[in-house]
């Protein structure tokens, strides 16, 4: 932390430092020894990704130019899951190099260039081949994520940096050849140039698990598009849809049920804090994104949950993720609090670049937060400081150690030792309880799955 307010007043020359995020800064991964130097985390500022659908050539091509922060010398650091076909840094042709972290758990791409602090801009061309499919009248594409996954949020389809980092993002889409006209769904602000090249902006807040996207041809879903007003006073435009068959009958009573969990989560956490709410009824388990969620019928109230803790307040790595899935796990089977708990996990205490949640946080992790209730029982239990947290940290990525503080603050008691006690131990799950099956709620998606739920 020292270091980096001085190596900020070092770079306050540079320009374009003024634009930099204290708070993406704040929760850099550290650099890690690579070759004769460091590889070095960034700061993305800003990401223009350009995807071009060629339905001639039945091919999708991905562009992207970031420009990015860095604030130490060395190898700069970014992730994608597909190789680059075509990489430049400040304008000059690089190689990057796949890299694994330290303890092995996780790899990143360090670009092969010794590189000096201060604002650099680099290009990447990569193919887009994941849920991917071509048809006679246009093209299924969708960014699906999954955060029990190791490199399954935006890297899996775009080059994107860790989840710490809040990047203003644009993404320009051309379907290049069609002879029909595409749906777009997805939770940014879409302005459409013809029927062949829109653009989708995204709020300055976004990181990488944040975006909902997927295009379709026009009319292949059935949808059901209406407006709910917010406690605050807001309309909010709705679009659910489904991808037929058995469930095209529901969306009304989806309708019903996205209309009563959203009167519960506003009465019990505040406003909804996103601007609009989006559902995909795919019918195979669920995951989460700002505003918007794939989920089946059951675990819709879940999901939207979600939209409040996870990509309202949300995890800066690993290590916090498994909080917002304790939480939901908690409301699911109706806020319960216990007195006392045995066990231990390592939900916190993974190697330092993880970037999964441990699925102990949906077993586990509930009876911690039922625990946490009781202990809390005399100052109202945990749902006041989690409509507190909505309140005053909505959209800023945390760690951990971040959400222990905030809750010793808010109850004026320490907290430290109970984290300490049932998430940083050992990393295998000790708990006497049966580990809950996470397919009821984030089924664990091959490859092959989703792309049947395109
Ligand atoms: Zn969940």
């Amino acid at each position: 932390m020292r270091f980096i307010i001085l190596a900020l007043l070092t770079l306050a020359s540079v320009p374009g430092i003024a634009r930099a995020s204290d708070h993406d800064l704040k929760h850099l991964p550290k650099p890690f020894a690579y070759r004769d130097s460091k590889a070095v985390f960034a700061d993305f500022e800003e990401a223009l990704y350009e995807v071009t659908y060629d339905l001639t050539a039945k091919q999708a091509v991905a562009k992207a130019q970031i420009r990015f922060l860095t604030i130490e010398a060395g190898y700069p650091v970014f992730d994608s899951v597909k190789t680059p076909t075509s990489l430049s840094l400040d304008g000059q042709a690089v190689t990057a190099t796949l890299t694994r972290t330290p303890n092995q758990e996780s790899s990143v791409r360090a670009i092969d260039r010794l590189t000096q602090p201060g604002i650099h801009q680099l290009d990447v061309i990569l193919p887009l081949t994941d849920l991917v499919e071509f048809r006679q009248d246009g093209v299924k594409s969708a960014f699906w994520t999954s955060d029990l996954q190791d490199r399954n949020f935006l890297e899996r389809y775009l080059p994107a940096n860790l989840e710490f980092d809040q990047v203003k993002m644009t993404l320009i889409l051309r379907f290049k050849g069609l002879q029909s006209e595409q749906t777009i769904y997805t939770n940014g602000s879409v302005h459409r140039y013809d029927s062949t090249t829109y653009e989708i902006r995204y709020p300055s807040h976004f990181t990488s698990s944040s975006i909902f996207f997927h295009t379709a041809p026009k009319g292949l879903y059935p949808e059901l598009r209406f407006g709910l007003r917010s406690i605050d006073g807001r309309e909010l435009p709705v679009v659910l849809y489904t991808n037929g068959g058995v469930f095209s009958s529901s969306l009304d009573r989806l309708k019903d049920r996205v209309t009563t969990v959203i009167a519960e989560l506003e009465r019990d956490y505040g406003p909804f804090p996103h601007p609009s709410i989006t559902v995909y009824l795919a019918g195979a388990g669920g995951m989460e994104y700002c505003g918007a969620t794939m989920t089946d019928f059951s675990a819709l109230g879940h999901e939207l949950f979600h939209s409040y803790f996870a990509r309202g307040m949300m995890p800066a790595n690993g290590n916090a993720g498994w909080v917002d899935e304790a939480l939901a796990s908690w409301r699911d089977d109706g806020y319960q609090a216990i007195g006392s708990l045995s066990g231990s996990t390592g939900m916190s205490s993974h190697p330092y670049y993880t970037r999964s949640t441990d699925r102990a946080a949906y077993s586990f992790g509930e009876r911690f937060m039922s625990y946490l209730d009781g202990k809390t029982r005399s100052k109202g239990g945990l749902k006041p400081f989690m409509r507190h947290l909505i309140a005053t940290r909505v959209f800023r990525p945390f760690h951990i150690e971040e959400f222990i503080g905030w809750m010793g603050d808010y109850y004026q008691s320490s907290f430290v030792e109970d984290f300490k006690r049932y998430t940083y131990g050992t990393r295998s799950f000790e708990s006497a309880l049966p580990v809950r099956n996470t397919n009821e709620v984030h089924q664990k998606m091959h490859p092959e799955m989703l792309q049947s739920l395109l």
